[in-house]
């Protein structure tokens, strides 16, 4: 079953505007579940837009890796807070809620281009970044990346006037 935003009035439908909030978000809120339990875990990731897919990397090991090999599904929401409206019971803001499909990257050729999106979407100064990465080849050595192909994104805002 499908959900679509209740509050059409809220819903951010404009592709280019939902983009634009993945693109400003430095990380996510990633949901996984396995067996029926649920976990929720918050990672920086980069967004690679022509690949409508978002990178992470991470250790080796852990919970959330073992979540996603049993169940690559997972669902991540990224926010922009616009604060709390005090005196108004509200909370600005805008968001977007992705599902879709984790995949593991492997190959080295991908696992670059993951490294490059990332440090280009996350770095204030990415080129710099980039030529010491390249210069300590060891830095993502012990990493694990992947990336969570967007199946559909939906987008929601509460404006501050509101
Ligand atoms: C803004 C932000 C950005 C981050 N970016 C990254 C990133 O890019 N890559 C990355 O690997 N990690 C990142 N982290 C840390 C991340 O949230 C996890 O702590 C980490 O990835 C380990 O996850 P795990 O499932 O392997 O946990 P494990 O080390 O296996 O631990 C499992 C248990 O530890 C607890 N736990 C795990 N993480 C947290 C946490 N953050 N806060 C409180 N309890 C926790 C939970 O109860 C969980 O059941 C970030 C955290 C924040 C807040």
């Amino acid at each position: 079953m499908t959900y679509h935003v209740r509050r059409h009035d809220r819903e951010i439908k404009d592709t280019k505007r939902l983009a634009e909030i993945v693109k400003s978000g430095q990380y996510a809120v990633l949901a996984l579940c396995r067996e029926g339990e649920p976990y929720a875990v918050t990672l920086n990731y980069g967004f690679d837009e022509a690949a409508q897919s978002l990178y992470f990397h991470c250790a080796l090991e852990g919970q959330k890796l073992d979540f996603l090999r049993a169940n690559p599904r997972a669902c991540a929401t990224v926010i922009r807070d616009l604060g709390y409206q005090h005196g108004h019971c509200s909370h600005a803001y805008a968001s977007a809620v992705i599902h879709g499909e984790v995949e593991w990257i492997g190959a080295e050729s991908e696992r670059q281009h993951a490294i490059e999106i990332m440090i280009r979407h996350l770095e204030r100064e990415p080129d710099k970044v980039l030529r010491k990465t390249s210069e300590q080849a060891a830095t993502w050595t012990h990493t694990q990346m992947f990336k969570l192909r967007i199946g559909r994104m939906t987008g929601k805002e509460r404006l501050p006037s509101e």
